[in-house]
């Protein structure tokens, strides 16, 4: 089932009448999520995200806009009535109740030709346990179980009706980070198994590249870029997308454009054509960085972690606008580690430039690997 959003807007009003000032928690948000596809949506907190999911739901009203489940508009439609399923952070099970009794639970109050026997009840629950591996636990009370279990159970209960479109608000963030990483995985496996379009929030970059297949970024109610989480990673639209995913994060460096040239301090790291003289942005992910004793890029070296199959140098540069530099260089590399000074050339696809004022993407084309 495609879900359509159509210029989404939710405004929230003042809470205090007399000076504060209303929240546009969510601007203006067109797309189309396609058929059978799981999509992050991604921004630091205060974003709109778990709005715009809540206005997906039903459970929040949009001050304008439409929403679509395939051709039905559903913006009027009340929740219950949408055909959704809904996983939140807390798991919110009835702790009175067994596994099976809490999974067969909104299976209950179907009514007229929709309502089910016991036995039909029973399988539906069954069937929905199964795909998330919790079959063996039906009789347990959820104070039995752990948390990635009891989440289980949560996606289990938001399933068992097969709804049109699965909605999963920061369905990890209760997990630690062993469990999450599974819990992920077997979310993904569901998804794909079941073929339900599903929208997932999330605030953890990593958790959204590696589950779906197109991310939305927002930041305060404001998409940023939609695409496929490498598209969006080798391709950001601005400073705060390609500052938002990677890990670790992109360097950046406050710099130049002068006759085609582009300066960090007194390094001429790239020849562009394309650019007006100007001051920039400069981003460089970590693995844009090549060892290199002729180097335009020379830093301070600061330290060096192994990491095994990789080596992160830390290092620094009076342009950059952090005080560390971090690059990921192959262990196979050697560097000097005696040296004060490491130097480097840089990937031209691994660097950016923003726009000093809007912090939007320049585009250019590379003369020559400085
Ligand atoms: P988080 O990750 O912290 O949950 P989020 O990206 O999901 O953040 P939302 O919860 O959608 O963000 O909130 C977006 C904006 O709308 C925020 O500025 C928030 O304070 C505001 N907001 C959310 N709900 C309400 C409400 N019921 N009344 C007033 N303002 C609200």
């Amino acid at each position: 089932m495609k879900v359509v959003l159509e210029n989404l807007t939710k405004i929230f009003p003042s809470r205090n009448k007399k000076s504060g000032e209303e929240v546009v928690a969510v601007n203006n948000f067109t797309f189309t999520i396609p058929d059978g596809k799981l999509i992050g949506l991604l921004g630091p907190s205060g974003c709109g995200k778990s709005t715009t999911l809540y206005m997906i739901s039903g459970l929040q009203k949009p001050t304008s806009g439409k929403i679509y489940f395939g051709d039905d508009d559903v913006t009027e439609l009340a929740t219950e009535n949408r055909g959704i399923g809904l996983v939140f952070q807390n798991y919110a099970l009835y702790p009175h109740m067994t596994v099976k009794q809490n999974i067969m639970f909104p299976l209950q109050n179907l009514k007229g030709e929709d309502k089910l026997t016991k036995e039909e009840m029973l399988e539906k629950a069954h069937y929905a346990a199964k795909l998330v591996q919790i079959d063996e636990l039906m009789d347990r009370k959820p104070n039995e179980l752990s948390g990635g279990q009891q989440q289980r159970v949560a996606i289990a209960r938001a399933l068992v009706k097969m709804p049109r479109v699965l909605l999963l608000d920061e369905p990890l963030s209760n997990l630690d980070a062993r469990l999450r990483l599974q819990t992920r995985e077997e979310i993904r496996r569901i998804q794909k198994e079941t073929g339900i379009t599903t929208v997932f929030v999330t605030h953890d970059q990593e958790e959204a590249m590696s589950i779906s297949d197109m991310i939305v970024v927002m930041k305060l109610g404001v998409v940023q870029q939609i695409g496929a989480p490498q598209d969006i990673y080798d391709d950001p639209t601005n400073l705060f997308v390609a500052k938002f995913l990677g890990t670790p994060p992109i360097n950046v460096f406050e710099g130049r454009v002068e006759d085609g040239k582009v300066y960090m301090g007194e390094d001429m790291v790239m020849e562009v054509t394309g650019v007006e003289d100007q001051q920039v942005f400069i981003g460089i992910r970590p693995e844009g960085f090549i060892l290199d004793e002729n180097g335009p890029l020379k830093c301070q070296l600061s330290n060096v972690e192994v990491m095994g199959r990789d080596v992160s140098i830390v290092s620094k540069h009076e342009s950059s606008v952090n005080p560390m530099i971090r690059s990921i260089i192959d262990a196979d590399h050697k560097l000097n580690v005696g040296s004060e000074v490491v130097r480097y050339s840089v990937k031209p696809h691994k660097f950016f430039l923003f726009n000093k004022e809007t912090e939007e993407r320049m585009y250019y084309e590379v003369k020559k690997n400085g």
